[in-house]
């Protein structure tokens, strides 16, 4: 079986020292290819070393996180136009985060919009982060329809209503995490409506680690704690949500 994380930041300061060692039980566990969203200028340089010592197992992208939209948010957003040029795989992540602060709440909308227009010109997908934010990412979805938007919803905890609403304005995967293996998820009741077709699968390392590691650092390797958690919702086999999840990945990835 063979697995890809789609929204993984190994880069993090978390991993410290630890890296590769954590790329290693990846592939061991059959998690062959991971994407690194990209968060702002602090972590990028790093992001982008880690990924060139890992040529065809990771994937980086490229954009400005909305919890790093602040006062600086004009240089920020000038320094991730000034690494379009470099083979990235997705813009992202953007979006909205209203649970963490609202106080650059219009900023942010306005950093989501530019870095949509970024996407559509690169034609590269984009990877939403969208955290009590669900309206006004419709909102700026229905304004920018024209640019023919693509991606993944990352950590996706919305109802069937949203996702259906979100199809009409782009095309769009749901990315599923560990979230999935959490006791009351209503995101567990969710999946079962939403095409497997639609879904990829997602650490958000070094955050929301499944059971039976919650509480823990969270890295890439669990990726098959999750596809085994679905497998068990959709009663199939864990062969095939391995299967038609990495083939999700390939696709919207372009990998
Ligand atoms: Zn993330």
């Amino acid at each position: 079986m063979e697995f890809i994380d789609t929204h993984s930041h190994l880069y993090d300061e978390a991993f410290a020292g630890e890296e590769d060692a954590a790329v290693a039980r990846a592939r061991e566990a059959g998690v062959n290819q991971i994407i690194f969203p990209d968060i702002d200028s602090q972590s990028r340089e790093a992001m982008f070393a880690f990924a060139d010592r890992h040529p065809g197992v990771i994937f980086p992208c490229l954009g400005l996180h909305p919890t790093s939209v602040n006062a600086s948010w004009k240089e920020e957003l000038t320094l991730v136009e000034s690494h379009l040029d470099k083979k990235i795989w997705a813009i992202g992540e953007i979006g909205l985060d209203c649970y963490w602060s609202k106080e650059f709440l219009k900023e942010q909308q306005e950093v989501m919009r530019i870095q949509l227009e970024f996407a559509a010109k690169k034609n590269l997908p984009v990877i939403i982060h969208s955290r009590e934010s669900t309206e006004l990412i419709i909102n700026i979805l229905k304004e920018c329809k024209h640019l023919n938007p693509k991606g993944v919803f990352h950590a996706f905890s919305g109802s069937i209503e949203t996702y259906r609403e979100i199809q009409k304005l782009g095309d769009w995967y749901i990315g599923i995490g560990g979230v999935l293996t959490y006791k009351k998820a209503s995101i567990a009741e969710t999946v079962k409506d939403i095409p497997l077709e639609r879904i990829i699968l997602e650490t958000d390392s070094p955050y929301l680690t499944p059971v039976p590691f919650r509480g823990k650092r969270n890295e890439s390797g669990y990726i098959p704690y999750i596809a085994d958690r679905l497998a068990e919702i959709l009663s199939k086999d864990i062969s095939e949500i391995a299967d038609i999840t990495t083939e999700n990945a390939r696709k919207l990835f372009m990998i």
